[in-house]
């Protein structure tokens, strides 16, 4: 039987083998709905972090070796243990994170889905075979995988942050070294259990939870074993450990900030560009790098859309995860909400119009009114740095070409969202519009099929996809000679 997240088992998992931190250092984790401790955890040392990527050295010929059947196997395994302890899971993601437990269920659910697929593509190692050039030789193009990966990911998305980057990594023939936020490592435990649980074979997967990034972290990616770094996190770390893996010549993979724009044209079906705001702006109390950020609506229906959607918010029911009722959770921590709150008074203060919320609300945790500002400008902190948080900031336009300079104007270039039913604007606007991913009509354009990943500031490198797996496999080049 799978022991799902015991209190005395909030161990490393290196080798195979769950373990204590050397030394037995733990660290607390809190609910960000009641700002208690609800667990204790292993705080790797530097150490502990080498011999895990040392694990995954050891066992990488070997698991390379596996063929895609077998990975893929095993990957399915991974989904059914995973499925199966889903709302448990679930449960311990809302106590850590604060997202509503059906959030939490949706996450896991996107979880089995790049699991299944990442088993499925597992077995579809294409190389390529060349002829053509000379008689005298025949050319291979072999993929191979690139090597032990490291995994640092974010506390936003405790468990697709984890699984959709070791899904494919496994899937190519990697093994992985996950390095959880340190607000989430009990998300990571349940899934470490989980892979453990699957019969992956030793070092293969391995999880170091640790409070201290920056030399545990290092010391993780300073091991020559560790071929690539895959990162969702922070625009500033990503370009540190970008800078510092260029060094080692190592691969990454960046998925950092956003600054989406989401655009509604006088055209565009306005209830459904509502609808799909409320849903995308408030998911996860704002705490998304795919959050609405800069929300710019035409001149002719601004002052109605504006009202309309700071009813809607003023009615989201907040509260802790864990009860039904509750459509909006807290932020993670007091830091957060002490930059939503500057981010607003900011707004505020140069002349917007604050239409709801604004005020972190009094009860236990760190919960922050769902909040709704109109007339903002571009040079307020709203429009230039990540909110992380539930305010939506609205500015109105009045033309295309504005907008569209507007909405480019961002050092990010993640993901824009526009609404309009003009074909002929729509192909326009997201031809023109410096961003990885656009949804047109659509809130949700990622899936486990298509590319995920930004330009510019937002990173470089995709999760997802085929693209998703090829971060994972090198090419080389066998050239046979025919004397
Ligand atoms: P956020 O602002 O979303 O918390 P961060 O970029 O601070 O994002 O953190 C994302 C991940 O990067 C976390 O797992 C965090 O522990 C890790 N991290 C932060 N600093 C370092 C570092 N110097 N080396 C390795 N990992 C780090």
């Amino acid at each position: 039987m799978l022991n799902i997240h015991r209190p005395d088992h909030s161990e490393l998992f290196i080798d195979g083998q769950w373990q204590p931190a050397t030394g037995g250092r733990t660290f607390p984790v809190l609910d960000p709905a009641s700002g208690e401790a609800v667990a204790k955890v292993a705080d790797a040392t530097p150490a502990d972090a080498q011999a895990a990527a040392a694990a995954a050295g050891e066992t990488f010929a070997d698991f390379a070796e596996l063929t895609g059947v077998e990975r893929g196997a095993l990957l399915l395994r991974t989904r059914d243990l995973l499925a199966e302890r889903l709302d448990v899971v679930a449960r311990i993601i809302t106590q850590e994170q604060g997202k509503p437990l059906a959030e939490a269920e949706g996450e896991l659910e996107g979880c089995l889905e790049f699991l299944e697929w990442y088993a499925e593509e597992a077995k579809r190692e294409y190389g390529l075979v060349l002829g053509g050039v000379t008689k005298s030789k025949r050319q291979l193009v072999l993929r191979q995988p690139v090597g032990p990966v490291a995994l640092i990911t974010p506390w936003n998305f405790p468990a697709m942050m984890i699984m959709r980057k070791a899904a494919s990594a496994l899937a190519a023939g990697c093994p992985v070294v996950a390095k959880p936020a340190e607000q989430t490592p009990l998300t990571a435990i349940a899934l470490f259990e989980i892979l453990d649980a699957a019969g992956f074979p030793p070092g293969a997967v391995n999880l170091v939870t640790t409070s201290r990034p920056e030399t545990t972290g290092t010391a993780l990616l300073d091991h020559p074993a560790i071929r690539h770094v895959p990162f969702t996190g922070s625009t500033s770390v990503g370009k540190q450990l970008a800078g510092a893996a260029g060094l080692r010549m190592q691969r990454i993979s960046m998925e950092l900030g956003g600054h989406a724009p989401w655009i509604v044209f006088h055209d565009a079906d306005v209830d459904l560009a509502l609808a799909h705001l409320l849903v995308t702006k408030f998911k996860n109390s704002g705490q998304t790098c795919v959050s609405p950020n800069r929300i710019f609506v035409h001149d002719d229906i601004a002052d109605e859309f504006a009202n309309r959607l700071a009813k809607a918010a003023a009615g989201i029911v907040l509260g802790s995860g864990l009860d039904s009722t509750t459509q909006m959770g807290p932020l993670i921590d007091e830091s957060a909400r002490t930059k939503v709150g500057e981010h607003v008074a900011d707004a505020t203060s140069r002349g917007a119009t604050l239409l709801t919320g604004g005020e972190p609300v009094r009860r236990p945790g760190y919960f922050f009114a769902p909040t709704v500002l109109l007339d903002v400008d571009l040079d307020m902190r709203v429009s230039r740095e990540e909110t992380f948080g539930p305010v939506a900031p609205i500015r109105r336009f009045a033309t295309e070409d504005e907008v569209v300079t507007a909405a480019n104007g961002t050092p990010y270039g993640l993901i824009a969202y526009v609404y309009t039913r003009d074909l002929a604007r729509a192909i326009r606007v997201s031809e023109a519009l410096e961003f990885g991913v656009v949804g047109i009509n659509d809130n949700r354009p990622g899936s486990v099929q298509t590319p995920f990943g930004g330009i510019k500031a937002s990173g470089v490198g995709r999760e997802g996809g085929r693209d998703g797996m090829e971060e994972f496999l090198e090419s080389k080049t066998v050239s046979i000679g025919l004397p």
